[in-house]
């Protein structure tokens, strides 16, 4: 059997590795047009922050072997031939041709797995100070011209590339102009958990541009980028997204998708049954909306991988989708969503309800515990459509949870009573995915009556320092512990938010005053959420 696998990246070696472990008489070739293959380039951002040291640090193993073609063809016995690139498939013979420098070939197939990946989007050029940040050549460049005395970078686009971006250069002592076309940062989360991100960036010393977008680049001495405003720059970073490589399979007649990605069924096949694909070129379904997506992820090119060539060698294997789970750092925070934001849901037609909330990630007691931001979104018949996290600490953890219950179909009443681990140091006693599910079973229970506006009375349930030392403008303070014996001084008739540092001090005046007789509501997630 001989299988050829274009793209020698995540998909295409993740693939060519276990085909060799389930078949050790298959022939085995991937191809790519790159000299340096198997690079992590989700290790970039690191690279340039000076983190990581050699870019070949992202192209070695956990035991340090460097995966070049040496080492795949002395580990798995298959060829990778480098600096070749695919040009034409002809189904009909099953053939690749192929072009290596300037001499052209054709290689045979039994089984063909498209890799090809994506290709960052740009959209300006012309300059070499103007680039994009996809791969280890990008990365050097931007070394290069901070080396040569760059000191202002201006990135455009803040999604999350973008964002890790911003912190490598700012690493390095750059100055960075963050500009992006959408009114938040994070365009996937919704606006409350992204302003926290905003917030956070503007702490680190970013410029943040929003609502701008960028109509041309001028390059002078310095390069100006012409928005509503102009902002000078030494260098300019496109990273405003990925679009899937498929010139190649498009021109083989293989089927592409309603997101311009390639359509395969749930056992990652094309409509060529002798052709697979997987990864970034490829779009997935989206497990929570049913709807196809394009979703290029690390972790889901690696499964792609790992199933292709399960079916490619006799065990059928299916993909079945994915829920749009991601992670990643900014300076101190690291933000991470699964799911689907309410934004998402409501555009997707569901009835969602939402919960917001602070917690802290491990008992507040024990030293370094942190508060971390947390959105819950649901259906009124309990069903977890999605969750957003922004913290310091214990966010990965949780957004796995949160991540597998909504992977199987949990609701509120499962996360409820998930037996997760708990020791002061690592979580409070009732973990945060345990109280988002407490509040939102509280919220469609109709106890715990929230707002997200101050309207009417503010009513500040915080203690007289912590109402001192950072006050809610327009409030009234009258601290938790004395409301019982002071509500007198609220009126009766008027509309009161009861707001406090993370929600729970809200929440037990909202029952206690509403046990009283008043008209009033908890200010939902504490006043991070201002
Ligand atoms: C800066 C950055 C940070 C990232 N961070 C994360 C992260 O933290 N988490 C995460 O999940 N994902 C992250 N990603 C995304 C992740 O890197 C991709 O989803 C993943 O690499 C996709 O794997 P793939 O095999 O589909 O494509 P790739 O790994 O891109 O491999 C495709 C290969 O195909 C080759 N190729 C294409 N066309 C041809 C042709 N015609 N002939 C020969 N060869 C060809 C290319 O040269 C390339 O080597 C990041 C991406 C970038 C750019």
């Amino acid at each position: 059997m001989e299988v050829l696998i274009i793209g020698a990246g995540a998909t295409g070696l993740k693939c060519a590795a276990r085909v060799r472990r389930r078949n050790e008489d298959a022939k085995i070739t991937v191809i790519d047009k790159e000299k340096k293959i198997s690079l992590g380039r989700c290790g970039l951002p690191y690279f340039v922050s000076g983190l990581v040291h050699e870019l070949d640090e992202l192209r070695k193993t956990t035991y340090g072997a460097l995966r070049d073609e040496n080492y795949f063809k002395k580990i798995f016995n298959l060829d990778v031939l480098t600096e070749t690139e695919a040009l034409e498939i002809d189904r009909k013979r099953r053939v690749v041709k192929v072009r290596k420098r300037e001499k052209e070939d054709e290689l045979n197939y039994d089984y063909l797995v498209i890799a090809t990946g994506a290709k960052p989007v740009r959209l300006f050029g012309g300059d070499e100070r103007i680039l994009t940040f996809f791969d280890a050549e990008d990365a050097e460049k931007i070394l290069n011209l901070w080396e040569n005395g760059a000191e202002k970078a201006a990135v455009i686009g803040a999604g999350f590339i973008g964002l890790e971006l911003c912190e490598a250069l700012r690493n390095i002592g750059m100055e960075v102009s963050l500009i992006e076309a959408m009114d938040q940062v994070a365009p996937m989360l919704d606006a409350e958990m992204a302003k926290l991100v905003e917030s956070h960036l503007k702490e680190n010393g970013i410029d943040i541009h929003l609502s701008t977008r960028v109509r041309e680049i001028v390059a002078k001495e310095k390069l100006k980028v012409i928005a509503d405003e102009e902002i000078e720059a030494d260098i300019v970073v496109q990273a405003v997204g990925v679009k899937p490589n498929v010139e190649i399979a498009k021109k083989a007649g293989i089927e592409l998708g309603e997101t311009g990605a390639i359509r395969v069924n749930e056992f990652l096949q094309t409509n060529d049954e002798r052709i697979y694909a997987g990864g970034d070129c490829v779009e997935n379904r989206h497990l929570v909306t049913g709807k196809m997506v394009f979703a290029p992820f690390g972790d889901i090119a690696n499964k792609h991988g790992r199933i292709i060539a399960d079916n490619i060698t006799g065990k059928k294997s299916k993909f079945p989708g994915i829920i749009g789970t991601f992670i990643f750092k900014v300076f101190d925070l690291t933000v991470a969503k699964t799911g689907i934001s309410e934004k998402e849901a409501f555009l997707n037609g569901f009835k969602a309800k939402s919960v917001r909330l602070s917690v802290p990630d491990k008992s507040h007691y024990y030293p370094k515990s942190s508060n971390m931001r947390i959105k819950l979104v649901f259906e009124e018949n309990g069903r977890v459509l999605g969750a957003q996290i922004v913290g310091i600490a214990g966010v990965d953890r949780r957004i796995d949870v949160f991540a597998t219950a909504i992977y199987a179909g949990m609701k509120l009443d499962d996360l409820a009573n998930l037996d997760l681990a708990y020791a002061p140091p690592y979580a409070p006693a009732l973990d945060p995915v345990i109280v988002s599910a407490y509040v939102a079973i509280n919220k469609l229970e109709g106890l715990f009556e929230t707002t997200r506006d101050l309207a009417g009375i503010v009513l500040d349930v915080r203690s007289e320092e912590e109402a001192k030392k950072n006050p809610v403008p327009n409030s009234i303070n009258i601290p938790i512990l004395e409301l019982r014996e002071r509500a007198k001084e609220l009126p009766e008739d008027a509309e009161i938010t009861a707001i406090c540092s993370l929600g729970l001090r809200a929440y037990i005046a909202q029952r206690i005053l509403r046990s009283m007789g008043y008209r009033v509501k908890a200010y939902e997630g504490g006043i991070a959420f201002l």
